[in-house]
């Protein structure tokens, strides 16, 4: 870059700095300025050397990201620098430490927990540990200060936003993750702004011909809906005005992505969505008066439009969960047409697009000052964790995790692991390896040297020490609480009992000979009935630590001569449970036939019950643990949710024509001549199955046969059909693939 040019650019950066400062100018105070000063100086510094995929110099990202924070969510001064710095500490040199002395520990604590998350974002070495579902669940189960979440929604946020340098897979990648994850969480919090944009966005990434079609389709139908808002303002505004009332009537449309869903769900086209569009009326009101205004403007409303009376919603009496309050009717507007009108004041509209942090910013005028972020925040820690049900779609995943039986804590090189919620420093140790967990000695939490039955939390970063001497003990049972430890630490407590019990039995055999016994079978078993024991194994234990000693040892001599033994011999019974093989390809030449990937393979697949996709629908196969290749559409409710998490067993596929391709394949048959069986054998083939016949060539000496015979199938499923067709002609007995 020529000078001139470096110029240009940090008087691009100095606007973009100032342009955030004036977001909440009037509601930092002095010590805010510097906070946020330092805080900007030093991502400055640390980003120096960077820039963007697009080119750009890098501190533009933070300063964007500090600007969504700033003023689509409204947090307070340490929030904005924690957006500053957000990348700093995984980016560059500067440590915790040197943001903690300059920006004190509240900002530096928020950058740890946005560095531990990014640290999951850059997954594409260990895909696997990684996937979107623990990550998601992370998120959740991470909430010590929720304002980590909101700037990661931000940091998301704009990334979306400048995504269009990226690669084509990584876009599809992104786009599905933040559908999956970012938009549904901005959702719980409140963030409706944020969400639809989200949504918008995702859907561009990951379809965008229907995204850019009713893009397109609404630019197209803007001017007609501009002309019948006024049409319906024209009416109406007189009235309004005539009662005093200051207000604005808009239109407002839906978002794109929720147009999208209500098409597929409803199975319409996009000019059959009937409320796309809807009229908004905001007016000005104080608060006491908010619900009376809302109710004489309905009524104004109504004395020019009737109303549905099906399609009423009182949401100022009783506000959703969420907070949302509007009055919804739907009328019969200007040329008959149905039209939603939503009736809200100004502090309902703003909290019906910026949901609790809206909240917060009308509690502040009131309330006296400080706390109320703190409230806020706990309000949205509540919402997080609210079991009710609400509105939210997709609250009922949401219920699941926040009730977690599971926490999420992080190895020193930062790969996530999860174990059941109360697990503790041991379990985590036997989590990572046998041999690990045999061998603790201790282990530090963030750094702090912690006992081995400590419990762990989520986002705890735990690191494992080790000594070739430790080994565990019957204590460690009480120090674990999964299963796998238990397991484990039983396992090596049984490996020492064997070496004592190797001992006892060496020890045993030395004190019967000075008794003129012999140590066999018979003796043992008899000495084990004597000494209530259960296994031989015991008995050798028990000899081996002492607690059987010669005393009893002579007690048993003495009574043997007077009892008589019974022997009892157990019978293992081993039961085969061989499950029957079951034949699951049912695919006939009724069907198309389903290729993978750029070679366009024939694989075997199963069609997804979920979405049932016909020939030619858009699909994609889905390596399934059990079942194989299931395909599925794109369009399937289940398709975001696999491509997010499970991207590495996703496998491109199309449709194609299957009579145009056959693969030739060899068949020997063997077995005994008997007259007719050649004509036997291609009736089979070519007038039942239908399958062409490429070569065929007998062999018959002495009463035995061999043939082989070239056809041409579909796929492996008729392939299959065939032989064991052909199998049943008497006289064949062996056909195989060549
Ligand atoms: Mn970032």
């Amino acid at each position: 870059m020529t000078e001139v040019q470096i110029e240009e650019e940090n008087k691009q950066i100095a606007k973009a700095y100032k342009e955030l400062l004036q977001i909440s100018y009037r509601s930092l105070s002095d010590d805010d300025k510097k906070l946020i000063r330092t805080a900007f100086d030093t991502a400055v510094d640390a980003h120096k050397e960077q820039r963007r995929k697009s080119g750009e110099a890098y501190i533009f990202h933070p300063i964007a990201v500090a600007k969504i924070v700033a003023s689509e969510i409204g947090l307070d001064a340490t929030s904005i620098a924690a957006a500053l710095l957000h990348d700093v500490v995984e980016d560059t040199d500067y440590t915790l430490n040197d943001l903690e002395r300059l920006c004190g520990e509240t900002v530096a604590k928020i950058v740890d927990g946005l560095t531990k998350i990014s640290m999951l974002d850059k997954d594409e070495e260990k895909p696997i540990s990684l996937q979107a579902e623990n990550y998601r669940k992370l998120l959740l189960t991470m909430n010590d200060d929720i304002r980590v979440i909101i700037i990661k929604i931000a940091d998301r946020l704009h990334n979306m936003q400048t995504m269009g340098s990226m690669r084509p897979d990584k876009q599809v990648k992104i786009a599905s993750e933040t559908l999956y994850i970012y938009a549904p969480l901005a959702h719980r919090i409140g963030l409706y702004n944020i969400k639809n944009e989200l949504e918008d966005l995702g859907l561009k990434y990951t379809e965008p011909e229907v995204f850019n079609d009713i893009e397109q389709k609404i630019a197209e139908t803007k001017e007609e809906q501009q002309e019948y808002i006024q049409k319906f303002s024209n009416k109406i505004e007189s009235g309004l005005e005539k009662e005093g009332l200051h207000f604005q009537i808009k239109g407002r449309h839906k978002s794109i992505y929720s147009i999208r869903k209500k098409m597929v769900k409803q199975n319409v086209s996009f000019e059959e969505v009937y409320d796309k569009f809807a009229i908004r009326i905001i007016y000005k009101s104080d608060p006491a008066n908010e619900k009376l205004l809302a109710w004489k403007i309905y009524s104004i409303v109504t004395d020019y439009f009737r109303p549905n009376p099906l399609r009423m919603r009182d949401w100022i009496s009783f506000p959703k969960s969420n907070g949302y309050e509007s009055l919804h009717i739907t009328v019969i507007g200007p040329e008959n047409k149905w039209v939603e009108v939503q009736i809200r004041s100004d502090r309902m509209h703003e909290i019906a697009e910026k949901g609790y942090a809206a909240h917060y910013k009308y509690k502040n005028t009131t309330d006296k000052g400080d706390h109320s972020l703190d409230s806020w925040l706990d309000k949205l820690k509540e919402a997080l964790e609210n079991n009710e049900t609400n509105a939210v779609d997709f609250v009922e995943e949401f219920k699941l995790n926040l009730h977690a039986k599971e926490i999420f804590v992080f190895t020193p090189k930062g790969d996530i692991k999860s174990l059941p919620k109360g697990a503790t420093v041991l379990d985590f140790s036997f989590s990572i390896h046998t041999e690990i967990g045999a061998r603790t000695r201790g282990a530090k939490i963030n750094g702090k040297l912690v006992p081995l039955n400590h419990e762990l939390i989520s986002g705890d970063q735990v690191e494992i020490m080790t000594s070739s001497t430790a080994k565990p003990t019957q204590h460690w049972l009480n120090y674990v609480t999964t299963g796998r430890a238990r397991t484990k630490i039983k396992a090596s407590l049984n490996e020492e009992r064997k070496l004592i019990a190797q001992e006892g039995k060496v020890m045993l055999r030395r004190k019967l000979k000075t008794l003129k016994i012999v140590l066999n079978e018979k003796t043992i078993n008899e000495l084990v009935r004597f000494c209530d024991l259960k296994t031989s194994q015991d008995l050798f234990y028990r000899v081996g630590l002492g607690t059987i000693d010669n005393k009893t040892i002579k007690d048993f001599v003495a009574s043997r001569s007077n009892t008589f033994v019974n022997f009892f011999k157990n019978k293992l019974r081993k039961s085969s449970s061989e499950q029957a093989e079951i034949d699951n390809t049912e695919i006939t030449d009724q069907y198309d036939l389903i290729v993978f990937g750029k070679e366009e393979n024939k694989l075997n697949y199963k069609l997804a019950q979920c979405c049932n996709p016909i020939a030619g629908d858009s699909v994609f196969g889905f390596l399934t643990i059990n079942e194989g290749i299931k395909i599925h559409k794109h369009t399937c409710p289940n398709s975001l949710q696999l491509q997010s998490n499970f991207a590495y067993r996703v496998l491109s596929a199309k449709w194609i024509d299957s009579t145009q391709i056959e693969y030739k394949t060899e068949l020997r048959l063997s077995g005994i001549d008997n007259m007719g069986l050649v004509n036997e054998v291609t009736k089979v083939i070519s007038n039942e199955m239908h399958v062409n016949i490429y070569s065929l060539a007998f062999n018959s000496n002495s009463g035995v046969f061999e043939g082989k015979i070239t056809v041409g199938v579909k796929n492996k499923a008729l392939l299959k059909q065939l032989t064991t067709k052909l199998n049943k002609i008497q006289g064949i007995e062996k056909i195989s693939r060549v």
